[in-house]
């Protein structure tokens, strides 16, 4: 049985993060989304509000959502996966996701690293961006999944306070 981790912060989730779950999950016969903590990042949704906004729009069942505060790399060993998914938007992603690869291969070298290439209008999108549009009130539906479209508008204006 081959499993596999896409984790992320996912804060929150994009139709960018969508696509690559949908798409792995296609790969693996189970497929972890593993909801990490970001030591560089001030969160706006809790741990809840994300696993539950994720639950709604998945449709693959062979997936399934977990969350850990400890490295990517145990929680795989912990669950037997042999590989982790990332997605690789451009070159400014490049740098990063080399990194993270050899420091993941560092720890442990029998898992290995599988890169998607996000759909073309997916690649230049960030949780940055989707926080951007809202704090100056424009239209997310493009990039988030419309049944959760509202509850991201709110949480993210909530997270505001406008100067
Ligand atoms: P982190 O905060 O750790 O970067 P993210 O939740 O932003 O985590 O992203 C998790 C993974 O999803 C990373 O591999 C990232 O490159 C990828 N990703 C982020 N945004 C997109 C997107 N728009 N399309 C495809 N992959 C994406």
């Amino acid at each position: 049985m081959k499993t596999a981790v896409y984790a992320g912060s996912f804060d929150p989730v994009s139709n960018g993060h969508i696509d690559i779950m949908e798409r792995a999950a296609k790969l693996v016969d189970k497929l972890y989304v593993l909801i990490t903590y970001n030591l560089d990042k001030k969160s706006i949704f809790t741990l809840e509000e994300r696993v539950n906004m994720i639950k709604k729009v998945i449709k693959s069942d062979n997936i399934e959502i977990a969350w850990t505060d400890d490295l990517v790399v145990k929680f795989a060993e912990q669950h037997g996966a042999t590989a982790l998914i990332r997605g690789l938007r451009n070159i400014k992603d490049f740098e990063s996701e080399i990194a993270l690869y050899h420091f993941n291969r560092n720890i442990d070298n029998r898992i290995e690293t599988i890169v998607l290439f996000p759909t073309y209008l997916y690649t230049y999108l960030s949780s940055s961006a989707i926080k951007e549009l809202v704090y100056y009130d424009q239209d997310i539906s493009k990039y988030v999944p419309s049944i959760i479209k509202d509850e991201i508008y709110a949480g993210i204006k909530r997270s505001f306070k406008k100067p």
